[in-house]
């Protein structure tokens, strides 16, 4: 398969990506790792007059603990993430992730922003990220502006991002104490496999070890990553055990709309997305008494 014509620009600087984004407006379209773009332009799913680098501008690649907040620049690779301290010790669920995205040769490419900008119901990155209430920093010619991840998915394969902006920075809160969180994903191999189900859950825990913060978010069983509303209210101001968990799991079940295709039944997903709610909660509360 061959790809269609398109004209390439490396910016060095992102105000020079700025400047090239806003001339071409929606002709244009970034690239960083490409391992997404380039399979989409190849099948003709997609076809942008101006394919506009983003892995030359060196403030893109960064990662730092600042603030209270671990800050991901979008070009940062998903393999870097895997090797990075800072996101294993703070945010083992996005390390947990970034583990599970593709094989050795697809993560030494693939980059945080991309996975996010190709906004797929099943990528590995976002329900960790929307676990942790992730904040984006999206960069245009007119400045910048910051989204809830939860607000930035619109349906599969677009996003809030205008086409003259470009993600630079992934926020992420550093979980205070008594909070953990655990991220699982299901597919029918190991790796190079798109997801049948994943799910990401979050809890902090008070002092009295109540429940005072819970997120459950849900891959692969909606146009976008869903909040699972009905397993968060049991959670919240309960004390953990496995029979919360288990009730949070039955209530996660009605909280999704998969459908049945080649991956699996809409029935299979939705029992599915009961096993790894309980799963991962229980990965979040060992996180969480660990993180005490
Ligand atoms: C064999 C194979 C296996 C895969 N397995 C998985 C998997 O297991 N899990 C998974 O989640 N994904 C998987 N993918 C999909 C893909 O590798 C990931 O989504 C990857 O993270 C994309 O990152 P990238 O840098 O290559 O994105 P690119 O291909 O460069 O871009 C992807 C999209 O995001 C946009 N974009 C890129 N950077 C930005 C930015 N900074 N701001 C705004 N928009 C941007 C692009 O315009 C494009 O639409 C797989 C792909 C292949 C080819």
């Amino acid at each position: 398969m061959l790809l269609p014509k398109f004209k390439f620009h490396e910016p060095k600087t992102e105000q020079e990506a700025c400047q090239i984004l806003t001339e071409y407006g929606d002709k244009a379209r970034p690239i960083a790792g490409g391992t997404d773009l380039v399979v989409n332009m190849k099948k003709k799913l997609m076809s942008p007059e101006h394919v506009v680098s983003l892995s030359r501008i060196a403030s893109l690649k960064g990662l730092q603990k600042e603030n209270g907040f671990v800050k991901i620049g979008a070009c940062f690779t998903v393999a870097d993430m895997i090797e990075a301290k800072d996101i294993r010790e703070n945010v083992n669920a996005l390390s947990a992730g970034a583990a599970a995205l593709g094989s050795p040769l697809v993560r030494n490419l693939a980059t945080i922003g991309g996975n996010l900008g190709s906004a797929r119901p099943a990528a590995d990155l976002p329900p960790p990220l929307m676990a942790y209430g992730a904040t984006l920093i999206l960069k245009s010619g007119k400045g910048k502006r910051n989204i809830a991840i939860d607000d930035f998915f619109k349906s599969p394969g677009t996003t809030e991002c205008r086409p003259d902006e470009f993600i630079a920075e992934i926020q992420v809160l550093t979980p205070p104490a008594g909070a953990g969180a655990g991220y699982i994903n299901l597919g029918a191999r190991k790796a190079q496999d798109c997801n049948i189900v994943n799910v990401a859950s979050f809890i902090c825990l008070n002092k009295s070890g109540v429940i005072d913060t819970a997120r459950v978010i849900l891959g692969c069983v909606g146009p976008v990553h869903l909040r699972a509303p009905a397993a968060e209210k049991i959670l919240m101001g309960e004390k953990p055990d496995k029979v919360l968990f288990r009730q949070a799991a039955d209530a996660a079940k009605t909280d999704c709309l998969p459908i049945t295709d080649f991956r699996g039944t809409g029935e299979y997903k939705r029992a599915m997305v009961g096993v790894l709610t309980q799963r991962t909660l229980e990965i979040a509360l060992d996180e969480a008494k660990k993180n005490n």
